[in-house]
């Protein structure tokens, strides 16, 4: 029984995953195609994109011509169907109420979280990134290096469906042969913007975006992703089969009902379920993580919205994946007397040094692109173009001015030129 409620779960799972968003669903869909039983639990209510999606109404059809509302900060055709800035119920205290200092965060309460709505940017972190003290003397070194990461990345693209190109290019790191699609044809003002570009020396390249420009490679990609494991193969290629490629015609903020693109809700857990080896209950919020007499996690604690009860789930693996603030909240309020500051914070640093990217955006009208012959131009809606960064190792001057040199970073600042971006200028959305 896929969906289920305190009362049918099982007495005891191999793994509790906390959340369905993107680390929940990557999680549960990796543990599941592996044969472990799992439970995930959502905060949020059960959600559908494949009949829940506005992705096909046109204006006349959008209450309030689509603008915010408390209820809906990004418009009527925003994924979002529970949460935004403020979840009712759910405050938070803030250091500054001061613009300047104003700390927003995002929260999506719904099954697949912030993955409906995302901008679907699909980016690697390159080489330098995880090693900025060792680079430039600012943060700290991660413990891992890039070439950890790199075979995960190429099977998260080759599952979840990536475009974009390998351009070999210093802290941009190419993908394994075969695993992007193919980019969308550029637009006249990528054009524009790549030539002028390259004159003076930046290199303007495609985006890379989790979004299908073609049908998946069901008959290669099941067995490179789990070799050896011929059921998570036949789940996972015909699962890929059912999956449309975009049509380039409806904003993918709204959902995509023909999953050509990524959702955790249309792309990780539609194989999980599949399998027959993932439980999902909706609803059920996490606020503790159990230990046994050996000090070990066994499970969590959860109100049931529905009922407003307290349950208990057990496993033997508990895995945190309620998004970045949410999981610390979590662990912060996991207590006891062996853990009197909470669950992983010996160092006293759990929830500290938070990072997040930011977006703003930028209007012009460029003259060369005026009175153009009509073209259709549909495009992607999102990444069309992206600008790796291409200086040498910041300063701490240069640094104050740009916030980050990470490569996530300084793409969501490349996007934002987008004329149709939107969204608070100083919103983290991460
Ligand atoms: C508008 C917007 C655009 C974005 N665009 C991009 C982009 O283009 N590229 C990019 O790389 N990133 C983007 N991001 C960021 C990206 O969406 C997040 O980094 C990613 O979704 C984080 O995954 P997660 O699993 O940690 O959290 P989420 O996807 O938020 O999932 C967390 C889930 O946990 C649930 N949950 C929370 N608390 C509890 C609890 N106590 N008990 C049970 N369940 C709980 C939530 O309801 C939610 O469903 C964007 C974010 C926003 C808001
Ligand atoms: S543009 Fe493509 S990927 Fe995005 S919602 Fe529309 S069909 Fe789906």
């Amino acid at each position: 029984m896929p969906f289920v409620t305190a009362k049918s779960q099982r007495d005891a799972y191999d793994v509790i995953v906390v959340g369905s968003g993107a680390a929940g669903g990557q999680s549960g869909y990796a543990l599941c195609m592996g044969g472990a039983k799992v439970l995930m639990l959502e905060a949020g209510r059960r959600y559908s994109p494949e009949t829940e999606t506005p992705m096909f109404q046109t204006p006349d059809l959008a209450p309030l011509a689509a603008v915010a509302t408390p209820q809906k900060p990004f418009g009527f055709y925003d994924a979002t169907v529970d949460g935004g800035w403020e979840v009712p119920g759910e405050p938070y205290v803030r250091a500054s109420e001061e613009a300047a200092g104003r700390f927003e965060w995002w929260r999506a309460r719904m099954l697949g979280g912030r993955t409906n709505h995302w901008g679907r940017i699909s980016l690697r972190y390159g080489p330098y990134d995880f090693k900025p003290h060792s680079r430039d003397g600012l943060g700290f070194d991660w413990p891992i290096g890039y070439q950890d990461i790199a075979p995960y990345y190429d099977k998260v693209e080759l599952l979840i469906g990536v475009y974009g190109s390998n351009e070999g290019l210093e802290n941009t790191p190419d993908s394994s042969p075969g695993c992007l699609l193919p980019p969308p044809k550029p637009l006249v003002s990528d054009l524009l913007i790549a030539q002028r570009a390259k004159r003076i020396g930046i290199p303007a390249i495609p985006g890379h975006r989790a979004v299908l420009t073609r049908p998946l490679d069901f008959r290669r990609s099941p067995a490179r992703l789990h070799p050896g494991n011929v059921t998570a193969q036949k789940i996972l290629a015909a699962d890929m089969r059912s999956r449309a490629a975009c049509l380039w015609a409806t904003p993918c903020g709204r959902g995509c009902s023909i999953r050509a693109n990524y959702q955790s809700t249309t792309v990780h857990l539609p194989p999980a379920l599949a399998s027959r080896n993932l439980d999902i209950a909706t609803d059920a919020m996490v606020y503790e993580v159990t230990l046994g007499r050996d000090g070990r996690a066994n499970g969590v604690s959860f109100v049931d919205r529905t009922t407003g009860r307290q349950q208990h789930a057990t496993a033997r693996v508990v895995i945190l994946a309620a998004s970045a603030c949410e999981s610390v909240r979590i662990l912060l309020n996991s207590k006891s007397a062996q853990f009197p500051n909470g669950l992983a914070n010996s160092s006293g640093s759990l929830g500290r040094y938070l990072m997040d990217t930011v977006g703003s955006t930028v209007r012009g009208q460029i003259p060369l692109l005026e009175s153009l012959p009509p073209l259709n131009e549909d495009a992607a809606d999102g990444d069309q173009l992206y600008v790796p960064w291409w200086l040498a190792p910041v300063s701490w001057g240069s640094l104050a001015a740009t916030t980050s040199n990470s490569a996530a970073a300084n793409a969501c600042r490349i996007s934002a030129l987008r004329p149709e971006s939107s969204g608070s200028p100083a919103a983290a959305t991460g």
